[in-house]
């Protein structure tokens, strides 16, 4: 089904979306829109920003105190849509990079932001890679979409906000005092997630286990180079509490990543190793589920289509974030009724961020009612203020 007829009928299913693009006439809740005959275009402006780390963010195989962003706004008829991008290094983009992707982009050719099929197409295919990119523009395009039509995403997608996921809070590589301190800030989530992967994991989960008991699971960044040690050590973490694996080995070392997994008490989770949806193939047997990114697979239309793939195949879902600001975690959440296990903390991890938007009541997430993505632009008194106003 193409995403117009995806749209059309879930609106239909839901009983409050119906859109017509040769009419553009839509009903929301009883109330119906008709769109005026406009000369608008499609308007898509960028900004470099860049985010505030609160901690140093220590992984297996790096430490940074700042991730590079790039805020999009796509603008039709007095409607804003908000996107961005995360690059954080592993993946390669750069603000350079964002910017050169945008640059190039000429969405002044499109006059009907619902041909959402055509509008992206070109996205894609107008330079390969480039996924932090691509998400920032699908964001921004999705979040235009519901603005238009007044709808949140999830509604949209009929997805049921009760079914969203509690998420866990990530707890970096650090000393027992800094864990400590961390896992008191952590309070209000009911699941940790652990950075490991370094030769003090088993120190950082007894300090862990000295201050809290609640549920945790740990997150290798592919820095466990033995497959028999792994195993060793799975057995130790499941005796204390933790659920399942993320990235254990190197995301290129599929044969012994496959024996873990066969002989593994706990979910094995690929990260690293899972990009898009060309990726879900040769994971079956290999690994447990899937982290999905939304910087990583391109966007929101995406993401939306992995869940459905993956758990046709069996794989479990879970649904995570960069450090990013609330406009792409809040973004990503929309989606998280279809998520097994969700990892949506990355603006929680950061001190300058530009919005407001999913709230953590009781470790769950809780989807804001405003049309769209669903956030709400903060006050900075900075040049963001004017870029997102
Ligand atoms: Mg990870």
């Amino acid at each position: 089904m193409d995403r117009r007829n995806f749209l059309r009928t879930t609106g239909i299913a839901t009983g409050g979306l119906l859109i017509s693009n040769s009419t553009k006439t839509f009903a929301t809740n009883n109330k119906f829109f008709k769109m005026k005959k406009t000369n608008s275009m499609l308007k898509l402006s960028f900004m470099p920003y860049t985010l505030q780390l609160r901690h140093a963010f220590n992984l297996a195989i790096s430490s940074r105190t700042t991730t590079p962003i790039v805020l999009v706004k796509i603008e039709f008829d007095g409607y804003c849509g908000f996107g961005e991008a995360s690059m954080p290094p592993y993946l390669g983009e750069s603000h350079e990079s964002v910017i050169r992707f945008l640059s190039q982009l000429n969405l002044s050719q499109f006059s009907d932001p619902f041909l959402t099929d055509d509008i992206l197409d070109y996205v894609e295919k107008s330079m390969k890679g480039n996924y932090a990119a691509k998400a920032a523009v699908d964001i921004a395009l999705n979040d235009l979409i519901g603005k238009i039509v007044g709808l949140p995403l999830y509604k949209i997608w009929g997805l049921n906000p009760e079914k969203t996921p509690k998420t866990s809070y990530t707890i970096g590589i650090d000393t027992p005092e800094m864990i400590k301190l961390k896992v008191n800030e952590a309070e209000p989530y009911q699941i940790l997630k652990v950075k490991l992967g370094r030769t003090n994991d088993k120190e950082m989960i007894e300090t862990i286990r000295s201050v809290t008991d609640k549920p945790l699971v740990v997150d290798i960044n592919q820095g466990w180079t033995d497959r028999l040690m792994a195993l060793d050590m799975i057995h130790w973490l499941k005796e204390r509490g933790v659920v399942f694996i993320e990235q254990p080995m190197l995301k290129t070392n599929l044969d012994d990543t496959a024996w873990l997994t066969q002989n593994s008490p706990l979910p094995i989770i690929a990260d690293e190793a899972f990009q898009t949806i060309d990726d879900l193939e040769k994971f079956k047997g290999v690994y447990t589920g899937i982290n999905i990114k939304l910087m990583k697979c391109g966007g929101l239309t995406a993401a939306h289509k992995i869940c459905y793939v993956a758990k046709n195949m069996g794989l479990k879902v879970m649904i995570g974030c960069m450090t990013e600001t609330s406009c792409a975690v809040t973004a990503a959440a929309q989606l998280s009724p279809l998520a097994d296990w969700a990892d949506l903390d990355g603006n929680l991890l950061i001190s300058n961020d530009p919005f407001s938007g999913l709230k953590i009541i009781d470790g769950k997430i809780t989807l804001p009612e405003n049309a769209g993505v669903g956030v709400v632009p903060l006050k900075h008194k900075t040049d963001i203020d004017k870029f997102i106003k």
